[in-house]
């Protein structure tokens, strides 16, 4: 079947040093989105206020989007921007910051939007670029929003997280600099690495799989078994860095095109009830759903064809190995210690995947009762 396939924006940069090319653009103001005071004091924001100024263009700097960010934070940098009036929007941060700024952007552009709704019609989704152009600069190796169609916003009302996509909200510019992803902890390195996992494995077991999303999701998965493990025991390794900040690069290029997977609408629903951190709900998730998948043939295909890549026997027990590897924990239990909360919660979790837009390219749509069978497998450890 013929597929479009969407390969980043207009300029993807990679490499150590390559923040530097930020000083080639041409910037009349550009509104620079943080997380917290760690980037706002770092020697990285003061290298990128001076290239911007190399650029020839001035710096106001949007500092506080908390992690999976809510729409209220959003609005406050659209208000920010309104006043600012840049001409180009630069995220510098993890996928909550990049997913933010994106927002951001859409709100600044149609300052009469203040809803999520008008962001999931897809048909009729707000065009961008009449004010400004986006620039995403990754600190974390894991969500791959730098080259994707995607942001994840929570509603502030709900608590629910919302994914929504479309291509008019992939970034112009994406600066794959590893230096910049140096400073993560051990814990951060290993939960982002194993969502950067989840997306290339999630991508080669969708639906939508095809000749080139598989190319590079499967180099992706090839490349983190062998770095994660070395940058979580050296997070100073910048070479293992870099194959790290790529691989998750290449497996954003294989699922923003041909999306992801249940690993994904569980871990979403999972942490909209009890904000567990994105990644290590996708890691703790994966090896159950590649059991259930295992029951579609092609699935189970590429399962087979990647442990043997590994020299594995099993790829869902190579997968628990790994995460036993970089400490991340093997059960939901482990990080939702109130069960009966879990057991209240769980139709609720249930309808919130059923209605999840990765679950629609899974290899095997699950009823309301598998997906309740994973969930509590997931959560005893079964
Ligand atoms: P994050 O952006 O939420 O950051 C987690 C924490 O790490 C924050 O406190 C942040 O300040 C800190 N941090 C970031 N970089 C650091 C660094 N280099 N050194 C030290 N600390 C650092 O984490 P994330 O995993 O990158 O992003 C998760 C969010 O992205 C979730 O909301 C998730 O749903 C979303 N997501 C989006 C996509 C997409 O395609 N847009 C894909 C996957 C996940």
């Amino acid at each position: 079947m013929m597929r479009p396939m969407k390969l980043a924006g207009e300029q993807l940069m990679f490499g150590s040093g390559c923040l530097d090319h930020l000083k080639t653009l041409s910037i009349k103001k550009a509104v620079v989105v943080l997380g917290g005071s760690f980037f706002h004091k770092s020697r990285f924001m003061k290298r990128v206020k001076s290239l911007i100024e190399e650029a020839g263009g001035e710096t106001a700097v949007f500092v506080g989007v908390e992690p999976d960010p809510g729409l209220k934070t959003v609005l406050r940098g659209a208000e920010f921007m309104l006043q600012e009036s840049p001409d180009w929007i630069i995220a510098l941060g993890g996928g909550s910051v990049m997913d933010a700024a994106k927002a951001m952007w859409v709100y600044y552009e149609h300052p009469h939007l203040n809803t999520l709704e008008p962001l999931m019609d897809k048909e009729n989704f707000p065009k961008l670029r009449k004010k400004a152009k986006f620039i995403c600069i990754p600190t974390t190796a894991g969500t791959a929003s730098e080259v994707s169609r995607s942001i994840v916003i929570t509603d502030d009302e709900t608590g629910i997280k919302h994914g929504i996509g479309n291509m008019e909200m992939m970034p112009d510019v994406a600066l794959c600099d590893p230096d910049l992803t140096l400073s993560m902890p051990p814990h951060l390195t290993a939960e982002t690495g194993m969502d950067a996992l989840v997306h290339a494995v999630e991508a080669m077991v969708s639906r939508r799989a095809n000749y080139l999303s598989n190319t590079l999701a499967q180099k992706a998965v090839i490349d983190i078994f062998q770095s994660l493990p070395i940058v979580v025991t050296n997070g100073n390794d910048l070479a293992a860095r870099e194959v790290m900040l790529n691989a998750s690069m290449i497996a954003g290029l294989a699922f923003t095109n041909v999306s992801l997977g249940i690993v994904h609408s569980m871990s979403h629903s999972v942490a909209s009830v009890f904000k567990t951190a994105h990644g290590l709900t996708n890691s703790i998730l994966m090896p159950y759903v590649v059991e259930f998948n295992q029951a579609d043939h092609q699935a189970k295909v590429v399962y087979q064809q990647l442990a043997s890549e590994l020299g594995v026997e099993d790829f869902a027990s190579a997968l628990r190995k790994l995460n036993r590897q970089i400490g991340i924990p093997t059960k939901l239990e482990d990080i939702i210690t109130d069960k009966d909360a879990f057991i209240e919660a769980l139709d609720k979790v249930v309808e919130l995947s059923i209605a999840d837009g990765c679950t629609k390219t899974n290899p095997i749509i699950p009823t309301h009762e598998q997906f309740k069978i994973i969930l509590m497998k997931a959560y005893q450890g079964i």
